[in-house]
């Protein structure tokens, strides 16, 4: 089996440093992320494109370029075009090439960059028309019924291109272990479920030659969140995401594990460590990957 990973950047946000980590406070998480004058830190919104056996396979999309320049500004979106289309041209592939998006969750910095570039007076547009969506039941539930506290992050007109596409495979529910599988991917990928951050999030991991890299999507958004006490303020269940983050590290450290990350500014990937005292932490960043095996 031959998979080679690519990290791909996509349109990047500035948000609030104080809702992005939850009940830190400022004088803790500003040494992890210099915040600008409005209080905003740099975010990336990265893609994972795995190539296993000449099927492209893309995990999330990134918020892209779907907002009006109004929502742009008001989400602190960095570039108008859609960057991850740039990206995927870089490397000689088109939106048409890939044949499986995973989608962790559907919030709008996840799964924006499924619709083409925002245009005055055109309806919202879905792109790759040739892939399989991989979403979890779970999550496809939530973000058709979301709460109220949660309703702004999802986009209904995607989940109503989703839905009429007919090239939407929902996973099923995880088994014993916690984890599910997808028949679009194949049994060579874990699913784990988390429900910390929203209902159904779905973490894949990618088999490697010594170990698994593990896209853990908002659970664990970029290097200072791999300290289990660090959390999002958009966090739906935060006591909940902290148990779930621990088990799965130690999970990850027991296997040589890597971690993926998509809002991390500078790294793609990163080796979890476990120190003497139990506490995590990340080692051997790597700012991008191009072709490289896992
Ligand atoms: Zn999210």
């Amino acid at each position: 089996m031959t998979i080679q990973l690519w990290s791909l950047e996509g349109n990047r946000q500035r948000l609030d440093g104080g809702a992005m980590f939850g009940n830190a406070p400022r004088p803790l998480w500003e040494r992890w992320a210099a915040p600008d004058e409005r209080n905003r830190i740099e975010l990336a919104c990265r893609a994972m494109l795995v190539e296993d056996e000449g099927r492209y396979l893309l995990f999330e999309t990134g918020i892209g370029a779907f907002f009006s320049p109004e929502l742009r500004d008001r989400f602190g979106v960095q570039e108008p075009e859609h960057r991850l289309l740039d990206s995927l041209a870089a490397i000689g592939l088109t939106d048409a090439d890939i044949d499986v998006v995973v989608l962790s969750h559907l919030h709008f910095d996840h799964a924006g960059g499924l619709l083409a570039a925002w245009q005055d007076g055109e309806a919202p547009r879905l792109l790759f028309p040739n892939a399989r969506f991989v979403v979890s039941a779970a999550a496809w539930e939530r973000a058709n019924h979301p709460h109220a506290r949660d309703k702004a992050s999802f986009i209904p007109a995607l989940n109503q291109l989703l839905d009429s596409s007919s090239r939407l495979d929902l996973t099923p529910p995880p088994g014993p272990d916690g984890t599910t599988r997808s028949a679009c991917l194949g049994d060579a990928y874990r699913l784990h479920l988390s429900d910390g951050h929203t209902p159904g999030l779905l973490l894949t991991e990618v088999p490697g030659r010594h170990g698994p890299v593990l896209f853990p999507s908002d659970l664990i958004p970029g290097r200072p969140w791999v300290h289990t006490s660090v959390s999002m303020g958009y966090d739906r269940y935060p006591e909940l995401l902290l148990d779930e983050k621990r088990r799965i590290l130690d999970q990850l450290v027991e296997r040589r594990g890597r971690l993926f990350f998509t809002h991390d500014a500078e790294a793609a990937l990163t080796t979890v460590t476990r120190d003497a005292q139990g506490r995590y932490g990340s080692t051997s960043p790597k700012a991008s990957l191009a072709a490289y095996t896992p």
